[in-house]
């Protein structure tokens, strides 16, 4: 037996699928899109096999996830629909059971959160709405396993109970879906999709049949003074209405704590205050002070993983290539990734505290008035905000996103925030090439928010905002406290994601680096790097960088390249080429440098996320070249003005790269990129506040939150 999860996102779906399955649970995403699917069986029933729906508010396919939920529920074998309404959210979710209803399935609607209808002192008559609605309905706290136990049973008598004769619209929209029906031989459900004029149900209707159906439905529309489709959506609000009037006694309206916490939170002065306060504090928890430690924490492991991992291949008598191979170049670059694996976890775990809190709809929701002025959605701002730290899991946020041009848009501007990674990068360069020039560091760190900021308003000039951005529908649920469960499982699974993708792309990265700096095309193993592959590659790539100004020695050129297994390989590329060879700059060359490094495409873990994420390789390609391109536009400018304005001063004088202060850099790296956050964070503090305040007093949007 088939048997589907259906309900609003948040009301508990996953809870409820997690402790039916167990640890059955197969997790994968639905064919072509990187929406999670969850599938299992429900445990000890060999024949139930329960999926896991995306969210969703209605079956009329605004996004991703209801089309996806409509596919199923319409194409597939589903032998019986389980429900799950937010009892704490009654009218909206009944009316994604309306339609769930037309669709004429088995089902067994599940009232959850039964313990927040309790504690606010409301009471919902469960005998009087199953009669209303025709299906069994069964109290549950999901979260503490309460009602669980009676779903089993009544699955099983799912086919036998007789259907639901509930109606929906009143007698003149049933008489033109009857109509409909017989013009157009299908069901009721296909009819009252005709009625809204859904594309895909108009399309299976012949010329004549078209005629036929759109006289009828223009024939209600004009009694109505109304749109079909509308007339359907407040046909079905009237009767939700109607219905949980009769069946809810409500307590007096209280001043609800999720009240009292939004109206300071909210509050339109305070509100992204409080957000950059709180954000910062993640920040330096997961990044700085404990994410700190747990790096020296993961390093310490490596180097005795190396040591031992020496000793075994010296004791099986293993060549020297392949020691170094496996010891530095395996073993050594991939754990220099691994060494974040804790910070992201610590940084994962409290974004998912925020979520799961539900905070994080609400900054989405003040976001979004400031981001749609370049056209993107607020829940744009995430994905970059995380960025800053990493764009992997920047990108992999993009995933909340439902409108596709918004999440592409995304994905694509994402990877110009620098992350952490680029701040080695900058921090070399600044301490070698600009000693004296100390206010160069935010212009470098704020460079890329201004890139992305006039890069997506022209995107939306050119993509025209013509009609496409989807409205902006976005529930404030209640506060609650999270879940520990659903809090650690989401860590776990961001931290599973990293470890899977450094184990396959990463790894082949770094080994075709190390081969590549280690032979030359003979296949000798060699000293000099200067007779490697990757000196004579770079010796052809150098000229496509003469017109940016670093294009008269090889290493450059290297080094950006090597830049995409990881943006820190700059410097490392660098350092060891640098210590054979004299490495020269001017100032406006490596200024140029840091420019092209800054946007060109990111790392190659970063480049697979976009392509996992945009599920096209096309696609990837294209953004990965828009990148570059901006990279390449962006240097070539500066590097033909620069160079002529400064032409003759000291910024045009050649200076060698001094490794020999290389030690002391770390450290001016973590100072920097403190700066760096504290100077960027007050910049957008101050801009995104004056935008959000102008925006909301002129429109007195938050009118009806805030007082
Ligand atoms: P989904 O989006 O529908 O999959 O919902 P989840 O299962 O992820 O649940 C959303 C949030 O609601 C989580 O924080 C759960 O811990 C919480 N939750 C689920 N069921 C209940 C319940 O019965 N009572 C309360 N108070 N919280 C619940
Ligand atoms: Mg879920």
């Amino acid at each position: 037996m088939r048997i589907v999860l259906a309900g609003n996102p948040n009301s508990g779906k996953t809870t409820l699928f997690n402790s039916l399955t167990g640890s059955t649970a197969k997790v994968g995403n639905w064919p072509g899109v990187t929406i999670e699917k969850k599938e299992g069986l429900i445990l000890g029933n060999h024949d139930l096999m329960l999926t896991d729906l995306p969210g969703i508010y209605s079956l009329t396919p605004y996004t991703l996830e209801e089309d996806i939920a409509r596919n199923v529920l319409l194409s597939e074998s589903v032998d019986c629909i389980i429900n799950i309404v937010d009892a704490s959210n009654i009218e909206r979710n009944l009316y994604l059971t309306s339609q769930l209803m037309d669709l004429k399935i088995p089902m067994i609607i599940v009232l959850n959160m039964m313990d927040v209808v309790t504690k606010r002192g409301d009471k919902i008559d469960i005998s009087k709405l199953e009669l209303q609605l025709g299906h069994p309905i069964i109290e549950m706290v999901a979260t503490k396993h309460k009602g669980i136990e009676k779903i089993v049973p009544l699955l099983k008598q799912a086919s036998k109970r007789s259907p639901s004769t509930m109606v929906w619209f009143d007698k003149v929209v049933m008489g033109a879906i009857h109509n409909l029906q017989s013009i157009a031989h299908c069901g009721e459900y296909d009819a009252i999709k005709v009625f809204e004029r859904d594309p895909q149900f108009m399309s299976k209707l012949s010329t004549e049949q078209l005629e036929n159906a759109e006289r009828i439905i223009e024939e209600i529309e004009s009694f109505y003074q109304d749109e079909s489709k509308s007339i359907v959506v407040n046909q079905r609000y009237q009767q939700v209405d109607k219905i949980v009037k009769n069946i809810m006694v409500k307590a007096d309206e209280k001043i609800t704590v999720t009240d009292r916490i939004d109206r300071i939170v909210m509050h339109r002065f305070l509100a992204l205050p409080i957000f950059f306060i709180i954000m910062a504090l993640i920040y330096y928890i997961s990044i700085t002070s404990v994410g700190d430690l747990t790096i020296g924490w993961v390093e310490g492991l490596i180097s005795w993983i190396q040591v031992q991992g020496e000793t075994l291949l010296v004791s099986l008598g293993a060549s020297e290539v392949i020691i170094r191979l496996i010891i530095d170049g395996i073993i050594g670059s991939i754990g220099s990734i691994f060494v974040f694996v804790p910070q992201l976890m610590i940084l994962f775990f409290f974004l998912s505290l925020l979520e799961d809190s539900g905070y994080m709809s609400r900054i989405a929701f003040i976001m979004d008035r400031v981001f749609r002025q370049i056209g993107l959605s607020g829940k744009s701002f995430i994905p970059m905000l995380i960025g800053t730290g990493c764009s992997i899991p920047g990108v992999m946020a993009s995933r909340g996103i439902e409108n596709k041009a918004d999440r592409e848009m995304t994905i694509l501007l994402t990877p110009f925030i620098p992350c952490g990674a680029k701040l080695p990068v900058y921090a070399m360069f600044l301490s070698m090439m600009f000693p004296k020039q100390g206010w160069l560091g935010p212009v470098i760190y704020i460079m890329p928010f201004v890139v992305v900021v006039i890069v997506g308003y022209l995107m939306k000039l050119i993509r025209g905002s013509g009609g496409n951005l989807s409205p902006f529908i976005i529930e404030l649920p209640e506060y609650k406290l999270p879940h520990y469960h659903s809090v650690l499982v989401h860590m776990w699974d961001k931290a599973k994601e990293f470890v899977k993708r450094a184990g396959s792309i990463i790894f082949v990265a770094v080994t075709i680096l190390w081969l590549l700096q280690s032979f030359d095309f003979q296949l000798n193993y060699v000293d000099d790097i200067s007779v490697s592959m990757l000196a004579q590659i770079g010796n052809y790539l150098k000229v496509i960088f003469v017109p940016l100004g670093f294009g008269d020695f090889w290493a450059a050129s290297v080094a950006a390249l090597a830049g995409t297994v990881a943006k820190e390989v700059v410097v490392t590329t660098f350092a060891s080429i640098g210590q054979t060879t004299d490495i020269i700059f001017t100032q406006v060359s490596a200024f140029s440098f840091i420019i092209f490094v800054s946007f060109s495409a990111p790392c190659v873990a970063a480049m697979s996320t976009m392509y996992k994420e945009l599920g096209s390789l096309k696609k990837t390609l294209m953004a990965i070249g828009f990148q570059t391109g901006i990279a390449y536009t962006l240097s070539l400018i500066f590097y033909q003005t620069a160079s002529r304005i400064f032409a003759g001063t000291v910024a045009m004088n050649p200076v060698v790269l001094d490794f020999g202060n290389f030690e002391g850099l770390p450290e001016n790296g973590i100072i920097f990129s403190q700066m760096g956050f504290f100077i960027v964070g007050l910049f957008v503090l101050l801009g995104a506040y004056v935008l959000v305040v102008n925006i909301l007093i002129k429109r007195k949007l938050m009118r009806g939150i805030v007082s």
